[in-house]
Parts: structure tokens; C-alpha cells; sequence
């Protein structure tokens, strides 16, 4: 590992203790872009560039008090990591689910901003959230809990500044919640947070986007090697907003989608996941994925299970950070997986993804086949500043030609380092280079 590269990681790990998915994500990045640290050491070195990448430019941490139905009152803790504005506002989802941290929304933000410069859009990197836990409150509850935690977070973000999106556990109804207050506090009807509502500001395409997104480049993917998503078996992790759209998508491609999970176990349909009765359960009735079963009865439900166990030819990972492990990789390989694209943030562990790339598995990663969602997210910001609505299949159109250039880039910019095929390092250098290449005519800022 080149020296310079060896320091920077020594001082992520020293000055961010504690946080080993930001040490994974950093490591990752650092890991592929080596190549282009040692073309231009002298000046990256000069200038503490990789020092100012890793570095987030602004982390707020708050308290957030609420009240639930019997009046008891909850502390939860807000964050918001502003990570790299180079390229534009910054734009990331906010993620509420018991495990956010402050290391998770580091890892998250710094990822973040990779994935915005790939996109090509005015945008740049940042994430946020709560540890609090909407599973199992009602809808009040959660209310109450959106409403104190913008009341902090609003004097933070703006059109121009700062522009949240949903994430884990914030879908349309907390985007909802959160803009009423938002308003409420501010007087100003704008576009400070994306994936509204069709009627007050929301674009067309942006629920189903990321999962659309991830299909479409898993299809230039998979035709660049001789393959198709029409006709292989696909399995998909999690059951939320990426893994619905990314099973409606890939079975309109023509695909046999025969797996859905959530954090209990997995739905197996040897028939085909039938997405109207995932919608009913996940998004209608907030309800366990277990729930399918008695919906369907040929199919089977395994508790505990990951989704990894059965025989597919193409993985799409879409629920959470680390959920494929050494283990599932090899199972993957060992029943004929042949690609993997990932839905979520960082699925696949660092030693899974060696795994796949030493067996030749194609891989794609999360910041550039996930993509699809901020995309359109920075799309609906267009329109909310010309004050637009455009039609579905304009936009379907865009988040298409997007999806396309991300792979043209990644697969290019892991060829001009001899490295075609991997694109983990092709994602990591193309996104980088974007955002470097802005710091530097901003002056280093
Ligand atoms: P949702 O909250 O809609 O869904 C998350 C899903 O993952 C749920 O089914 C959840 O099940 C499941 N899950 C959570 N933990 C685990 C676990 N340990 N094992 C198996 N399943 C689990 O979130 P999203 O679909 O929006 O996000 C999914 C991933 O995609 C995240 O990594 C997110 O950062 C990433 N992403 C999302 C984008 C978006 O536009 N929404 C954009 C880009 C990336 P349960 O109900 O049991 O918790």
C-alpha cells in the first residue's frame, strides 16, 4: 500500500474510533483509487487531499424529545453528516432504524458523495437520520417524532444548502411529516427535501427509481458480457422501498424474481414474488414479509435465512450494510451465481466482494448501481426550481440515460487503470476524479 495512502487510513482510524463501517467504506475507496494517488502524489500530498475526502465539512448531532400515545416521553439522537459540497447542495437520504450512529452516517455521507458525482447531476454528498425505531409506533408517534426532529434539522438544510431524501424507515409518510414542518417553520414552500408527495412537489419515478436504477445497469452490465436479465433467476434481499421496485423491474425485463426478505427471514416463490402482495404487506399494512405465506401458499417463508442460500444466477442485495457475508458469497458461487448488483449502501462485506471478483463473479457496487434514486431525486429538485411536473416517461427516459452513463464510466475508468471488469475501483476513480477535479478549481475549499 503506498505510503501516503497508509497515513490517511491510519488517521481515519485514529481520529474516528469506534467506526468500523466508515473504516470499511474509506479503506474501499482508498484501496481502488491508489492508482491515481500515485500518478499525482505530489500535488494530492501538497494540497492534503485525501486528508480534506475524508473529512466530513460540517457533522451535527442533536437531541430530539418526543412523546409517544401513553405521554411518555423519548430521547432520541438526530445527525446530519454535510460531507462534500464540491459538486453541488448536499443530497442524502435520511435513514431512521436503531442502528444509526455516528459512524454510520459518516460511511453513508462519505458514500454518498462518490455515488452523487457519478450521477452526473449538480449535487453534492451527505446522509443523515436517527436511531429511533418507526417499527411498531403509530402513525402519531411517528408524526410527533418527525416534527421534533425537523424542528432542530431545518436550520441546517435549504434548496441551495442541503436536501434530504428518505432512506431505511423514511418513506412518503415521514417525507411527509417532515416537510409540514419544515413549512410550518419556515414559511417557504420549496424544495428542501425529495420524494414528496405526486400532489405537492414529489417527481414522477422516484419511488420506483432506485430499484429500476439498479436493473437497468445490471442489464449494461450483463450485456456487455454476453448475458441477460430475461430469463435468469434472480434472488433479492429486503422487502422495502429498493427490493420492491428492483422485483417489479427485473420481472418486466423478463426475469423469475424467487426471493424477498426483511430482517426475520426470507420469502422463497419457486412461482415468482408476487409484487402487489409485497406492496400490500410492507407498504399498506407495515406488517413482517412472513406474511406472504398465507397469501400464497406455495410458497415457503424460512426464519432466520438469508436469501443467499438458494439457487439464482443473479443477486441483487437491497435490504442493509453487511448483509453478505464470506459465507453467503461462497454459497452464491458454489449454486451458480454468476452477478451480483447491489441495491443497498454497502451490502457485501469487503472479504465477499474479493470472494466474487477472485471467482469472476460480475460485481457491481452500490454507489454506482444504486445511484438511480438520488438521480431522480436531483431531477425532482429541477423541476421544483422551474416550478415543472414532468410525465413518467420522460423521466423513466432520464433515470435510463443515467444509469447508462454510470456504466460507461465505471467500466471506462477501470480501463484506463488496467483493470477492466473491476468495477468497484472503476466506480470509486470515476467518482473521485469528478470530485477532485472540482475541489481543485474551487481552490481547495
Ligand atoms: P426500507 O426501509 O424501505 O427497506 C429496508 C428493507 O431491508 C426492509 O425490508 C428491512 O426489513 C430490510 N432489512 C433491514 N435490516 C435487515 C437485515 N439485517 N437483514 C435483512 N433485511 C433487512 O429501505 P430502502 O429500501 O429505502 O433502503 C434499502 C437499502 O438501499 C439501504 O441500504 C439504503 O441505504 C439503500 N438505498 C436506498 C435508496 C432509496 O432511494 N430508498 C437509494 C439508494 C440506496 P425490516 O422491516 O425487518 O427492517
Amino acid at each position: 500500500m503506498l505510503k501516503y495512502v497508509r497515513e490517511v487510513m491510519d488517521m481515519v482510524r485514529e481520529m474516528n474510533p469506534g467506526e468500523p463501517e466508515f473504516h470499511q467504506a474509506v479503506k474501499e475507496v482508498l484501496d481502488s483509487i491508489e492508482p491515481v494517488v500515485r500518478k499525482h502524489e505530489k500535488e494530492y500530498r501538497a494540497n492534503r487531499v485525501l486528508e480534506r475526502l475524508v473529512e466530513p465539512e460540517r457533522s451535527i448531532s442533536f437531541r430530539v424529545p418526543w412523546a409517544d400515545d401513553h405521554g411518555r416521553l423519548h430521547v432520541n439522537r438526530g445527525f446530519r453528516v454535510q460531507f462534500n459540497s464540491a459538486l453541488g447542495p448536499y443530497k442524502g437520504g435520511l435513514r431512521f432504524h436503531p442502528s444509526v450512529c455516528r459512524g454510520s452516517m459518516q460511511f453513508l455521507a462519505f458514500e454518498q458523495t462518490f455515488k452523487n458525482a457519478l450521477t452526473g447531476q449538480p449535487i453534492g454528498g451527505g446522509k443523515g437520520g436517527s436511531n429511533f425505531n418507526p417499527k411498531g409506533k403509530s402513525d402519531r408517534e411517528v408524526m410527533a417524532f418527525c416534527q421534533s426532529f425537523m424542528t432542530e434539522l431545518h436550520k441546517y438544510i435549504g434548496p441551495n444548502e442541503d436536501v434530504p431524501a428518505g432512506d431505511i424507515g423514511v418513506g412518503g409518510r415521514e417525507i411527509g411529516y417532515l416537510y409540514g414542518q419544515y413549512k410550518r417553520l419556515t414559511n417557504q414552500y420549496e424544495g428542501v427535501l425529495t420524494g414528496k408527495g405526486l400532489d405537492w412537489g414529489g417527481s414522477l419515478v422516484r419511488t420506483e427509481a432506485t430499484g429500476y436504477g439498479v436493473c437497468y445497469i445490471a442489464e449494461e452490465m450483463l450485456n456487455a458480457h454476453g448475458k441477460t436479465l430475461n430469463g435468469a433467476v434472480v434472488a433479492v434481499s429486503g422487502s422495502g422501498n429498493v427490493a420492491t421496485y428492483a422485483v417489479q423491474k427485473a420481472q418486466q425485463m423478463g426475469a423469475k424474481v424467487v426471493t424477498v426478505s426483511d430482517s426475520n427471514g426470507y420469502i422463497y416463490d419457486p412461482d415468482g414474488i408476487k409484487v402487489d402482495i409485497v406492496k400490500e404487506i410492507k407498504e399498506v399494512r407495515r406488517a413482517r414479509i412472513s406474511e406472504y405465506v398465507k397469501m400464497v401458499p406455495t410458497a415457503t417463508y424460512r426464519d432466520g435465512k438469508k436469501a443467499w442460500e438458494v439457487k439464482c444466477d443473479v443477486a441483487l442485495p437491497c435490504a442493509i450494510q453487511n448483509e453478505l457475508n464470506l459465507d453467503d458469497a461462497m454459497d452464491l458461487v458454489a449454486n451458480g451465481c454468476y452477478a451480483v448488483v447491489e441495491g443497498a449502501n454497502m451490502p457485501t462485506t469487503r472479504e465477499a466482494t474479493d470472494y466474487f471478483q477472485k471467482k469472476k463473479v460480475l460485481f457491481m457496487p452500490g454507489k454506482a448501481s444504486n445511484a438511480g434514486g438520488v438521480a431522480v431525486s436531483a431531477l425532482e429538485m429541477a423541476q421544483n426550481s422551474m416550478r415543472t411536473r414532468r410525465s413518467f416517461e420522460d423521466v423513466d427516459a432520464d433515470l435510463q440515460n443515467i444509469m447508462k452513463g454510470i456504466w460507461q464510466q465505471v467500466s471506462s475508468a477501470a480501463e484506463d487503470y488496467d483493470m477492466a471488469g473491476n468495477y468497484v475501483a472503476g466506480a470509486n476513480i470515476a467518482g473521485f476524479r469528478k470530485v477532485v477535479k472540482a475541489m481543485r478549481d474551487q481552490g481547495w475549499v
